[in-house]
């Protein structure tokens, strides 16, 4: 288990068996006084929070979140606070790595690159992996979220099902298309979004290195494994750790005739760039890199029937 630095709570006042003195908030944990809670959830980010904040809205509860991590602007300063940096610290360069950010953690070597093995980014931060996110919000397709449904034979995580609960997880902004650049146009269907939603975000990934990781130090997962790191057994689960499925992130590179973040290596531009940052909120800085889309149609054979279908 690594080291716990820091705990957030969402409790209740009457209810909650975990007193402080005045001042103190009772939003943080303090060390040395015992506490029990109703519900703990370990790992303070896009999925524990959302599950914390769901729990919590029910006064007769109390609920911990216990985060290995610190808030992002204390490893991550400056760059966690300006849209253009998200990507510091993802890539392979060995000069660029924050441990006070990110896990740290690795895929096996990769014979279709290079043979090396690739930073696997996963932050170590209360709010996640989201609190360096690039700002894009990307909801499954319909396709395959029946996927999910059939695959489970529970129809309640159908796309028509789901719906209610992504209307309700953010207060939605419409794009101000008079703001971007002529044909970057943002399309959006006006009744699968609403703007009196909480500012939460809700992911479907729910830290999948790092659960199960956490199963098998408390015993659970395969004799085999839990034997190998001298634990006791307490549930022989054969599927914890097994068949992870992710998504892959490949960025080809295009020459192009509008203004993206390369023009940011003229000094210049970068000069009037961090002015219109810093004064108005506005201008390149603002964007995370990821702003503006285009599509590509794969030739017949490049992806998979299954790809496809969902
Ligand atoms: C750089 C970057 C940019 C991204 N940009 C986007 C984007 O623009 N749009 C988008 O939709 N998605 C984006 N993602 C993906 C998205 O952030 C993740 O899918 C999502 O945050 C996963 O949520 P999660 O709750 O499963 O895990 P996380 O948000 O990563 O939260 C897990 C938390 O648990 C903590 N934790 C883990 N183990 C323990 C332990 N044993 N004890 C205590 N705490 C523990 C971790 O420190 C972490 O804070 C991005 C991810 C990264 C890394």
């Amino acid at each position: 288990m690594p080291e716990m630095h820091a705990t957030s709570m969402f409790h209740n006042e009457t209810k909650s068996r975990f007193r402080v003195p005045e001042p103190f908030s009772s939003h943080f944990g303090i060390p040395a006084f015992s506490a029990s809670f109703d519900y703990v959830i370990v790992g303070g980010g896009t999925a524990g929070l959302t599950v914390a904040r769901r729990l919590a809205a029910d006064p007769s509860v109390s609920v911990a979140v216990i985060e290995a991590g610190d808030f992002a602007a204390f490893p991550n300063g400056n760059l966690s606070q300006v849209p253009a940096y998200a990507s510091y610290f993802t890539g392979n360069d060995p000069i660029m790595k924050n441990p006070y950010l990110d896990w740290l953690m690795y895929t096996e070597h990769q014979p279709q690159l290079d043979g090396k093995p690739r930073l696997y980014d996963s932050s170590k931060v209360i709010a996640g992996s989201s609190a360096r996110n690039f700002l894009w919000q990307i909801r499954g397709t319909a396709g395959c979220f029946q996927k999910w449904a059939n695959e489970v034979d529970n129809h309640s995580y159908t796309f028509e099902n789901m719906l209610s609960f992504f209307r309700r997880s953010y207060a939605y902004t419409p794009p101000q298309n008079a703001e971007r650049p002529e044909n970057s146009s943002a399309g959006y269907v006006a009744e699968h979004w609403d703007s009196s939603g909480s500012p939460l975000k809700v992911s479907y990934v729910s830290q999948l290195m790092r659960s199960p990781q956490l199963l098998l130090v408390t015993g659970v997962g395969s004799e085999e494994t839990i034997n190998k790191i001298n634990v006791s057994l307490v549930a022989d689960r054969l599927g914890v750790r097994q068949n992870l499925w992710d998504n892959m992130l490949v960025g080809p590179t295009f020459e192009v005739d509008i203004i993206t973040h390369s023009s940011l290596q003229n000094p210049s531009y970068l000069a009037q760039s961090i002015q219109e940052y810093s004064k108005r909120r506005n201008g390149i800085l603002t964007n995370s890199g990821g702003d503006i889309a285009a599509f590509e149609k794969f030739s017949t054979g490049m992806v998979s029937t299954p790809t496809l279908e969902a």
